[in-house]
């Protein structure tokens, strides 16, 4: 269940972008606790250095959020890592994600050979990120919207995963959540946040598990360009 990514020469990277550090990265995350070879290899093949400015291409794989501009940024390894491997314990096969950014988390999740759909509310962001999956072949649909709507015409989803924090969650994206679907979402305000995990029982109900604190950019109202 993964797909080969189409890899050019600069994807392929060298120095600070080499195959060399990126094993380091998958190193550090094993040793981190992240322990599915499914998304470690995903984190091994998808550079992450082509999602970033090339002035921070060197930082890509250093375990760190970095900034991707209109106040952004493309999340820690670890936290992709963590929130992919809390998806796949519902054996997904289509996912949708709230907040492309940079378009990485997508990308992790489209290599491990999920259906993706993401939505992003800044156009530009969305118009680098598509040119990404162009560029590695890889088949994503995408929306620009204000994710906190979802993407109801293409739901259910096996699973939901929001990459911006809310003080609570967003009803209508439990209500397009399949039976036995997982959502995962940072919920709480700029200081402190929790990841939280929702299943979706047979009844309709969601039962909750906390996994741990987090630190994501605000989910936001409206869409800009
Ligand atoms: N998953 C991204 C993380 C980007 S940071 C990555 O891998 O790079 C969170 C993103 O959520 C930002 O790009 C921000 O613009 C977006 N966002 C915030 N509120 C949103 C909303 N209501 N709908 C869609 N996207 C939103």
């Amino acid at each position: 269940m993964s797909v080969r990514l189409r890899l050019q020469p600069e994807a392929i990277g060298t120095g600070m972008t080499s195959q060399r550090v990126r094993d380091r990265l998958v190193q550090r995350l094993r040793d981190e606790g992240i322990a599915d070879e499914r998304v470690l290899n995903a984190i091994r093949t998808v550079p992450r250095h082509l999602f970033v400015d090339e002035a921070l291409a060197t930082r890509a794989y250093e375990d760190t959020a970095l900034p991707i501009g209109h106040g952004q940024t493309i999340s820690q390894p670890w936290v992709v890592a963590r929130m992919t491997e809390a998806l796949l314990s519902a054996n997904p096969r289509k996912v949708l994600e709230i907040g492309t950014g940079s378009g990485y988390q997508a990308a992790i999740l489209a290599a491990l050979g999920l259906e993706v759909h993401t939505v992003e509310r800044i156009g530009e962001l969305l118009r680098v990120a598509r040119k990404r999956f162009r560029s590695l072949g890889l088949n994503i649909r995408s929306k620009h919207d204000d994710g906190r709507i979802g993407w109801p015409e293409n739901g259910p989803f096996d699973a939901i995963i929001v990459t911006a924090a809310a003080p609570a969650l967003v009803d209508a994206l439990g209500d397009q959540l399949a039976t036995g679907g997982v959502l995962i979402a940072p919920v709480g305000g700029a200081s402190s946040q929790s990841l939280v995990l929702l299943h979706k029982q047979a009844d309709g109900s969601l039962r909750q598990q906390d996994l741990g604190a987090v630190v994501f950019v605000p989910l936001l109202s409206g869409m800009i360009d």
